[in-house]
């Protein structure tokens, strides 16, 4: 009989340790909903989704709105603030590039001019590369991100805008 045994009836599962051995790594199938179901008796934690109080519940969904609960491990602190400045950087120059390139195509287009496009828009198509590339990447590597030291997110995050007030400085150079 193995250390651990799962025992199932009426739909509901229980996990236990038998055979007082300690459990390694995380072979352990831990019953997450009633971890879930334990956390949350007589305890008023609101639905991360719509507010609903979601005290003494039994399932593992919010009876108001029906996204699906989960209990997780985390940082007490996220660390998402630099993230998220960086984030908005990044964003901000993809939207402006994308919003331009949008206009300029249908100027040239509007006016049969679309050969005489590109001198005017290669630093929109550029900076549409570089803050659509770097916003893939940014959310690609958030968790790695978040890791890093203080000084190094504030940097990275620095990078963002200073890519995107790059990319846009040249558009208004190119243009006036
Ligand atoms: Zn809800």
């Amino acid at each position: 009989m193995s250390a651990f045994e799962v025992f199932e009836g009426d739909g509901r599962m229980e996990a236990g340790i038998g055979d007082g051995e300690r459990l390694e790594h995380e072979s352990a199938p831990v019953d997450r909903a009633e971890l879930l179901r334990s956390y949350l008796r007589d305890y008023d934690a609101p639905c991360p989704s719509c507010g609903y109080s979601l005290r003494d519940l039994m399932g593992d969904s919010c009876p108001e709105c029906g996204e699906g609960i989960a209990l997780r491990v985390e940082l007490a602190q996220p660390k998402m603030r630099m993230w998220i400045t960086g984030l908005i950087g990044l964003s901000l120059g993809l939207g402006f590039h994308g919003i331009v390139l949008v206009i300029l195509l249908a100027i040239a287009f509007f006016e049969g001019a679309i050969d005489d496009l590109w001198p005017e828009a290669w630093p929109i198509g550029l900076g549409a590369l570089v803050a659509g590339g770097g916003l893939a990447g940014w959310l690609a590597a958030s968790g790695w991100i978040r890791r890093r030291p203080a000084g190094v997110r504030i940097g990275l995050s620095f990078l963002c805008w200073g890519s995107t007030a790059a990319t846009v400085s040249l558009f208004l150079m190119v243009i006036t």
